[in-house]
């Protein structure tokens, strides 16, 4: 029996949703590891420009996924192939092309390899991304479908772009977001949506401890 997915609470949902904070903080309260599969789609993303390919031609960026060598630790700092770029993954470049990239079902593929390795290697963990529930780890012991609205999750980044010095208009980052998720939603491979068994919870206006204290009572509940 294929039970790879005993261990694995699959965090998904659209950009901005909060996944990334009640991932971490999640982990944290089980004392497990967590995996941001975003920031290996977008480290990929930097690999393919580093590389000069095309970034619609599947072939070629699945041939760079291949070789890149991404490595996550667990205080959130990404290395491509030797080089730290942690930051580089979150501007608004990268944030603007990854979606073109991770559409790839053959850089998908290699990604989700790399990603079903780490859970075997940890024994599981906090998985977080758009697939996850779905394809990843179709038998999580939890799947969270996590929503905010359009308006607080733009509200959100805001909030992470400013403090990354940038300065953004909300209305922009409100169309960027929504343009995000339609491709990430209509792609034919892996698209964004909830698993059947799912537990959807809309994070907006919502106190993040009594998100987390909702989710990991009801990992453990499946104990
Ligand atoms: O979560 P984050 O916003 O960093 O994800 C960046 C992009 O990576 C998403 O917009 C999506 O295109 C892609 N992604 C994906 N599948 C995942 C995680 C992220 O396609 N499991």
């Amino acid at each position: 029996m294929n039970d790879s997915g005993r261990n694995i609470l699959a965090l998904d949902g659209p950009a901005g949703a909060g996944k990334s904070t009640v991932a971490r903080r999640c982990a944290q309260a089980l004392g497990v590891t967590m995996l941001d599969t975003g920031a290996m789609y977008r480290a990929v993303t930097i690999a393919c420009l580093r590389a000069g390919v095309d970034l619609a031609d599947a072939a070629a960026c699945a041939g760079v996924g291949r070789s890149a060598r991404i490595v996550l630790d667990q205080d959130g700092l990404v290395i491509l192939d030797n080089s730290d770029v942690t930051a580089e993954i979150r501007t608004p470049e990268i944030t603007g092309l990854v979606s073109t990239v991770s559409a790839h079902a053959t850089v998908r593929e290699i990604m989700v390899g790399h990603q079903r390795a780490w859970a075997e290697h940890h024994d599981g963990g906090v998985v977080e991304g758009r697939d996850i529930g779905t394809v990843v780890f179709p038998d999580a012991r939890l799947k969270v479908f996590l929503v905010a609205t359009s308006h607080e999750r733009a509200r959100r980044r805001l909030a992470d772009e400013n403090a990354a010095g940038r300065s953004v208009d909300l209305d922009d980052l409100i169309a960027d977001i929504d343009r995000r998720d339609q491709i990430d939603s209509q792609r034919a491979a892996s698209p964004l949506k909830p698993a059947d068994d799912s537990v959807a919870i809309d994070t907006t206006g919502r106190n993040i401890n009594d998100i987390v204290a909702q989710i990991v009572a009801a990992y453990q509940g499946r104990a």
